[in-house]
């Protein structure tokens, strides 16, 4: 068993609270009537063929409260801690510390240490794309879009226990997760600090590619660095460049 590698992809449901003005800058919570939740994610395993979602409604909770998290929180959490690394889009920024949060607020402890990918921080890094939301990365390199949903209707109505509507989101997740993966692999060797898949292999022969694991490289040239010459490879598999030994 090598890495174990999640990717990743929550919804969250909005903040209900009161208002005293509709227009923006004026508009402020007066109270808050509900606090914001998780209301499904979608995962899948690198080394699995399935995508997977877990909604709300899949937990026998849900029948007491639409807006109880705590069962879903606990499967996430024994996810995090199942996974070396998780890929998210906008990842490190949005869904692991919301998650995070809802964690610590159901009263579980961290989960253990792992590293992340995010897809939009090496999209911002190594590109500069019209637009670096997963929709339009996945248009762009012709992996697939998003589906199209009815937007604030579609969240209203699983906030509100519409099955029909939970229905919909769950498909929705389920293609932002395969896309997201698809959009991981094409990206992947543009990461700037792409964790090295080696490491976590219980024993080696021949060291493979550290983005993808493939041992089908080839050396190319010399990298020149602070002190040192090493030698370069490139991976045929992902394309992506590494150095060996010292020259
Ligand atoms: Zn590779």
């Amino acid at each position: 068993m090598g890495v174990k590698l999640l990717f990743l992809d929550i919804e969250t449901a909005p903040i209900l609270m009161t208002s005293w003005s509709m227009r923006s800058p004026e508009a402020s919570a007066v109270w808050v009537e509900r606090d914001t939740f998780i209301l499904m994610f979608s995962y899948k395993w690198a080394h699995e063929k399935q995508v997977r979602t877990v909604c709300l409604p899949d937990f026998p909770r849900y029948k007491r409260s639409k807006f109880d998290d705590k069962d879903l929180c606990g499967v996430l959490h024994h996810l995090m801690d199942e996974a070396d690394i998780i890929c998210a889009h906008n990842g490190d920024a949005f869904d692991i510390k919301k998650v995070n949060s809802r964690l610590i607020v159901n009263g579980f402890g961290k989960p253990s240490p792992f590293k992340t990918i995010d897809t939009l921080k090496i999209a911002r890094s190594a590109f500069k794309f019209d637009s670096a939301k997963l929709d339009n990365i996945g248009r762009y390199l012709s992996e697939g879009r998003k589906i199209p949903n009815t937007g604030a209707d579609l969240w209203r109505g699983c906030v509100e226990g519409d099955l029909k509507s939970w229905e919909t989101m769950r498909r929705y997740g389920k293609q932002d997760t395969a896309l997201l993966e698809r959009v991981y692999h094409r990206l992947k060797s543009w990461a700037p600090n792409h964790p090295n898949l080696n490491l976590y292999k219980e024993y080696r022969d021949r060291v493979g590619c550290p983005t993808c694991e493939s041992t089908n490289t080839q050396r190319r040239g010399i990298a020149v660095k602070q002190a040192y010459k090493y030698y370069r490879f490139q991976c045929r598999d992902c394309g992506s460049w590494f150095t060996g030994m010292k020259v």
